[in-house]
């Protein structure tokens, strides 16, 4: 039973006390207390089912019993050194980490949060190639540190101070409200509703997205569109699970690797299984790129993140030094190695594939049940559903009105989250080990909160 502080308290404590900058998620907020694998508790003992797993982080499940005991077993022996000596937990983990990649890669840097792992990716891609210029998407979420603030391009994350000198937002290829793309268009087991704008059988699409890229290259680049890097998520996180047309991502690396670029796939959100059919995103994109960034998931809500890389774009760090006190500490690589792990044990990058894709289409029915689901997108269990006025207009729901579906589904046990530039996509991004009568549970209770808002 909950003995802790009172909830006024706490709401005191960070009203007065804490960073106005965290912001309140619900009207009414949750204190969440306890968690077991998708499962919270607040501290009036109400369970919710976790749909947004503390912003896509908890990957294997709330307090996995494994990961617990790896964790344990660590903190007996030693809590902290740093790589200034040797130590075996980071040398099992590092060769553990790189199995899971195609063989060019064969090192690994690590960092505590996911902004430092981009900024890290930035710095060397800079470094190895002697260039400055970068490319972001425009709605591409990558962090809050000064670097990643300039490759962050969704204007509820900018402000009036210099960041971003340098970087090239790109057009968000987004077939959803974009000008271009449709039906055929997207890599997902859905469809989109609206028709497709590309000729019946090949989607033009990707290489309309891309073109954009090619003329950052040739308008806006160093002549001769020498460019440092291309950053990219393969499905946008914050920016409301905005999934690519097919080939954009394959045409725009191809065009950046080609002018002697760096492509960097930021797998904060879509790494470890999560997007079902593939462990990494990148590779449902068919690109090789040559830098991952990683972080949330890779330690279950244990603070580390990664960046991996191949030896000769990680050997420039022998000529600039890079010193993190945390980065790859033995406990950041005991949770690491047992999640990995677990996801193999427990099959949750096929429980992604196959339970992400039943909540696919149990949401596409709702969409068509509903006049403001715009859309429903998404890959495993990255999935995404976009409340709008209307399915012909698209215009973003008001708020007010998602905030009440939003509120009612939680007050009826679901937490999902929210993202996209007006905040009027739901995204859901569960523990990877939900299964199909949770899923039930979920659509259940979206289908009565949207019916509530609809009747109001
Ligand atoms: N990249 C992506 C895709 C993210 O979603 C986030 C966090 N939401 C980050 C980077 C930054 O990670 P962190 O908050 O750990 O710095």
């Amino acid at each position: 039973k909950y003995q802790g502080p009172k909830y006024e308290d706490v709401v005191q404590t960070r009203r007065e006390n804490l960073s106005k900058g965290n912001f309140p998620y619900y009207k009414e907020n949750v204190m969440i207390h306890q968690g077991h694998k998708q499962w919270l508790w607040d501290t009036n003992g109400k369970r919710y089912l976790d749909l947004f797993a503390g912003i896509v982080t908890v990957s294997v499940g709330h307090c996995h019993p494994k990961v617990n005991a790896a964790l344990e077993e660590q903190i007996k022996k030693l809590w902290h050194t740093t790589t200034i000596y040797h130590y075996p937990g980071i040398h099992e983990y590092t060769h553990k980490l790189l199995k899971k990649f195609p063989s060019k890669f064969g090192v690994v840097l690590y960092t505590n949060s996911g902004s430092e792992a981009n900024d890290l990716a930035m710095y060397i891609s800079r470094l190895y190639t002697g260039k400055f210029d970068i490319i972001s998407l425009r709605n591409g979420y990558h962090g809050m540190s000064p670097y990643t603030m300039g490759i962050t391009n969704l204007s509820t994350w900018k402000y009036n101070v210099p960041t971003g000198f340098g970087i090239h937002p790109t057009m968000n290829p987004d077939i959803f409200k974009g000008p271009w793309g449709g039906k055929q268009c997207r890599d997902s087991p859905i469809q989109a509703l609206r028709d497709c704008s590309c000729e019946p059988g090949e989607c033009q699409a990707g290489d309309n997205y891309s073109n954009q890229v090619q003329d950052i290259l040739l308008y806006c680049a160093p002549k001769g569109g020498k460019v440092a890097a291309m950053i990219v998520e393969s499905i946008q996180g914050v920016g409301g699970a905005v999934q690519y047309p097919k080939n954009f991502l394959k045409n725009s690396a191809k065009m950046v690797q080609s002018a002697g670029g760096l492509v960097i796939s930021d797998e904060v959100q879509t790494g470890f299984g999560r997007t079902g059919s593939n462990y990494w995103g990148f590779e449902n994109h068919e690109i090789l790129p040559d830098i991952v960034t990683m972080a949330k998931g890779i330690g279950n809500g244990f603070p580390m993140a990664a960046v991996v890389t191949t030896k000769e774009i990680a050997d420039v760090l022998g000529q600039a030094a890079y010193f993190n006190t945390f980065g790859g500490n033995p406990m950041a690589c005991a949770v690491g190695s047992a999640v990995l792990d677990v996801i193999d044990e427990e099959k949750l990058q096929e429980n992604c594939q196959v339970v992400g894709t039943y909540f696919l289409n149990e949401l596409a029915k709702l969409r068509d049940e509903f006049e403001i689901i715009g859309d429903v997108r998404g890959k495993g269990l990255m999935i995404g559903l976009e409340l709008v006025e209307d399915k012909k207009s698209k215009k973003p729901l008001n708020l007010d009105r998602v905030l009440n579906i939003f509120e009612t589904s939680k007050n009826m046990g679901i937490l999902v989250g929210r993202g996209g530039l007006y905040g009027n996509v739901f995204r859901i991004k569960p523990p990877m080990c939900i299964t199909k009568e949770d899923v039930d549970f979920g659509v259940y209770v979206l289908r009565e909160a949207i019916h509530k808002e609809s009747k109001n």
